[in-house]
């Protein structure tokens, strides 16, 4: 249970840490890397953009090593946790919003409908400075409402 409870921490607190890697360092000093993405006409095939997910990897790896060291361990949750944000992401962001890989239709989900619109309103803005909704899974309720 402690188990479950740490991973759910993990999986969420992610979500503020995209949102402040995102809005601070990919908007920011790694603006390199990320300004690709916001290219309109940009194919998604391999981007620069995809550093991020090697960036987030680091950690996890090194976490599961030694969540195993003696039975598993909370480190082994926090990495799961790291891992499955960095899964849904990858799903929601690259795949359903970018269409990287055409695996889903398109959904009539209200949630999934939600998440593209302000997706699609923060590569409205091209440049590094201004933007919005830096996060990915939690996005303001305005764009539920169709
Ligand atoms: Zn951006
Ligand atoms: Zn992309
Ligand atoms: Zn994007």
């Amino acid at each position: 249970m402690i188990s479950f409870f740490i991973f759910l921490s993990v999986f969420l607190f992610m979500e503020c840490i995209t949102w402040l890697t995102h809005k601070y360092i990919m908007h920011g000093l790694m603006w390199y890397f990320h300004a690709d993405h916001h290219q309109p006409k940009y194919e998604h095939t391999f981007e620069r953009n995809d550093i991020f997910f090697l960036i987030f990897a680091i950690p996890s790896i090194v976490l599961f090593y030694f969540g195993v060291q003696g039975g598993m361990n909370y480190l082994f949750f926090i990495a799961l946790g790291i891992t499955t944000y960095g899964f849904c992401y990858f799903m929601i962001h690259d795949v359903l919003i970018h269409q990287r890989f055409k695996w889903f239709k398109k959904t009539k989900n209200k949630y999934l409908v939600g998440l593209r619109k302000a997706h699609k309103m923060h590569h409205k803005h091209l440049g590094k400075q201004d933007g919005e909704c830096f996060g990915m899974l939690f996005v303001p309720f305005k764009y539920y409402k169709i």
